[in-house]
């Protein structure tokens, strides 16, 4: 796995995102999509401020345009495979702060999620 950061990550997730959020308005005869929520995870080396940024380019001339676009950032948690204790994780290599194994498995944090829309 690598932590270079490319910027098409964020438009590629953003745009699945704003085809779901547009489907979903268009099929309840939405006439504009008014809000969107998501989630980033702490671990999953999306950028929020390139998200938004994907957000405006991919909802131009959709009904999503100009949405309030709504961040969450998840805090991200591994459970040692060793020892089973669950600890709040920023990397995705970190010590079991009770044994110091570093098989933690991750267990929250390592997406970005589409959790709510608001359509009208
Ligand atoms: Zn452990």
């Amino acid at each position: 796995m690598t932590f270079g950061h490319d910027p098409l990550h964020e438009l590629s997730l953003t745009q699945n995102i704003v085809d779901l959020a547009i489907e979903y308005a268009a099929r309840e005869k939405a006439v504009k999509v008014l809000s969107i929520t998501l989630e980033i995870g702490a671990l999953s080396g999306v950028v929020a401020e390139a998200v938004e940024f994907a957000f405006d380019v991919c909802s131009k001339g959709t009904l999503a345009e100009g949405a309030n676009l709504e961040i969450r950032h998840v805090s991200g948690r591994g459970r040692c495979l060793d020892c089973q204790t669950e600890t709040e994780i920023e990397t995705l290599t970190h010590l079991c702060p009770h044994c110091g194994s570093l098989a933690l498995e991750t267990v929250q944090g390592q997406e970005m999620k589409f959790t709510e829309m608001e359509i009208d």
